[in-house]
């Protein structure tokens, strides 16, 4: 379902211009408007889930097939070099709008950006108790 108050939903089904790379009943695929590389693009959902916890798990299966596609795509027309899919959940993760979406980030060789983490260094024990935290 649309949401009328979300800028996504009204993108995905046409009623904002975009810069469209792909449209089915299901997605639409646009150009990032701030891109971080050359071909930067999100797979827009048509109906609204604002986050990965609220997309039905049939749709998740689908963006990834589509990701799959456009990646594909991506490194025959754009020649990058690599790809990251980004995904936001929350505003702490860097989320800005309520809508799910899947960046697809071209990546080439002396980009500059830097799509990554500082890697910690727990103990096996550390782990261990993480493991069981989110198992048990
Ligand atoms: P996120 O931070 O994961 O929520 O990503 C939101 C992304 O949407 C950012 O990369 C923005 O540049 C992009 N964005 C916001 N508004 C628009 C718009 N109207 N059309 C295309 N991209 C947009
Ligand atoms: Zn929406």
């Amino acid at each position: 379902m649309k949401k009328d108050d979300c800028i996504f939903c009204r993108i995905a089904c046409g009623e904002i211009p975009s810069k469209t790379l792909y449209e089915d009943e299901q997605f639409r695929v646009i150009l990032d408007l701030g891109p971080a590389t050359k071909g930067h693009a999100l797979i827009l959902p048509k109906d609204h889930a604002a986050n990965l916890y609220e997309l039905p798990e049939e749709t998740a299966a689908a963006v990834m097939k589509l990701a799959k596609k456009m990646a594909l795509k991506m490194r025959d027309k754009l020649h990058c070099d690599g790809l990251n899919l980004v995904q936001n959940n929350g505003e702490t993760a860097g989320q800005t709008v309520p809508h799910f979406h899947l960046h697809l980030i071209p990546r080439y060789k002396g980009d500059g950006q830097n799509i990554n983490w500082v890697p910690g260094k727990p103990s096996q024990e550390e782990l261990e108790a993480v493991r069981k935290e989110i198992t048990e």
